[in-house]
């Protein structure tokens, strides 16, 4: 890959079936120009169902624009390839350069082709094997293996011919942007990241929420969070970050309910907050990190009330998943370093010694009159809450 004119951008047609085409284009397109934009000038533009990303100026670090392709959703395939005339000597010559700078020598090859161009007078199988006899001829230590080849040389016949050997596999998914807007309850543990990247990966734009309870969390706690918003921008583009200030309501709640339902009345409450700024921003459900029985919170019983509490859909991706699976996939996704900073967060400073396992709607709807002034505590929460908007590589 020492030489790359342009990349290719592969994105599945398989899954747009009963999709708005066009949206998923149009956005696809706007992804991409936005995330490579402060690398340089790009040209980016859309020919039967490939998307071709061109510099537009010398020194533009290609590795890093595949880097941040990757983390584009929607994209199934990227592919950096040489560009040459429609020629047979072109595309010969293009095809060696291509396999002598494979960074590791390959001992056996097979050629693919794909003709767009229905002009170039040889077809896909004539194309392949014309070419492959081609490589034999030129270089004499390659041998064919259809079947289990070392490299494979690829083709493509369009407005031009493009050659390449590497097809790097991209993040699948659909375009951010293609399937509304949701936020995500974000607090700075290892769950919460991968739960916002997963409703991502389907096309929903994402806006976090986080609830900070100054002092008892520190700013390193909420430069944690802003930092995790930062790491998932990568995949979900420009994050609106709401940091709500929490603290009056946590004493509230521990002055006047009984301790044990500390954490479940915490978590209602903040559902009612988030559930408050998404209708105003027009999101459309709430996602949180909670998983069946992963701490008291989390019981069948204790995800229902906290449910109760809000009316807008709940999306809770890691629902089924063990610890060690949503491990994997904030160590995928470049979340867990961050993840794991031992930085306190408002759920853990105010923890019962022994919260309510099992509660019931009636009990706690019960204890949470004690609340008095809850709801105007609730509106000064969204009225001081603190907006940044979080990119990585604007
Ligand atoms: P995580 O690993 O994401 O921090 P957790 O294991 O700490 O979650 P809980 O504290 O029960 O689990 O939180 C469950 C979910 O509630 C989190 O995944 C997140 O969506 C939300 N949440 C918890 N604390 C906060 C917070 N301070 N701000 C925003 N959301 C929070
Ligand atoms: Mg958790």
């Amino acid at each position: 890959m020492d030489k790359i004119d342009l990349i290719l951008l592969k994105y599945g047609e398989i899954a747009l079936k009963g999709l708005n085409k066009p949206l998923f284009e149009r956005k696809l397109e706007n992804n991409i120009k936005s995330r490579l934009e402060s690398l340089g000038r790009f040209s980016v533009r859309r020919a039967q169902s490939t998307i071709y990303v061109k510099p537009l100026e010398e020194g533009i670090d290609m590795l890093e624009a595949i880097e941040r392709l990757k983390k584009i959703f929607g994209i199934v395939n990227i592919c950096p390839v040489r560009k040459c005339e429609k020629d047979m000597d072109a595309i010969l010559k293009t095809a060696v350069d291509c396999i002598n700078s494979e960074p590791v020598p390959k001992k056996t090859f097979k050629v693919e082709a794909r003709r767009e161009d229905k002009k170039f007078p040889l077809n896909s199988p004539q194309l392949c094997a014309k070419l492959g006899g081609q490589i034999l001829a030129s270089i004499p230590d390659l041998k064919v293996d259809v079947h289990n080849p070392g490299m494979t040389v690829m083709v493509e016949i369009r407005d031009e011919a493009y050659v390449y050997t590497s097809k790097i596999k991209g993040a699948g998914g659909m375009p951010i942007g293609t399937n509304g807007k949701a936020s995500i309850l974000l607090s700075g543990g290892i769950d919460s990241p991968v739960a916002g990247y997963m409703i991502a990966k389907r096309g929903v734009e994402i806006e976090a929420v986080h609830f900070h309870s100054h002092p008892y969390t520190s700013d390193r706690a909420k430069e944690k969070v802003i930092d995790l918003a930062k790491i998932m921008s990568e995949y979900c583009g420009k994050i609106k970050l709401h940091i709500v200030p929490f603290t009056d309501i946590q004493l509230e709640i521990i002055d006047k309910c009984p301790k044990n339902f500390l954490t479940i009345i915490m978590r209602r409450i903040m559902m009612r907050i988030a559930e408050k700024i998404s209708v105003r921003e027009g999101s459309q459900a709430l996602i949180t990190g909670e998983s069946i029985g992963q701490v008291a919170s989390q019981t069948m019983e204790s995800l229902a009330v906290t449910n109760s509490a809000v009316d807008m859909p709940v999306f809770r991706p890691l629902i089924g998943m063990d610890k060690e699976e949503i491990v994997e996939i904030s160590k995928k996704i470049g979340a867990f370093e961050t993840s794991i900073l031992p930085y306190e967060d408002c759920c853990t400073i105010f923890v019962p010694k022994h919260p309510k396992t099992k509660p019931n709607l009636k009990e706690i709807e019960d204890a949470e009159t004690a609340l008095v002034n809850i709801d105007e505590l609730i509106d000064r929460a969204i009225e001081d809450t603190e907006v940044q908007c979080v990119m990585r590589n604007s």
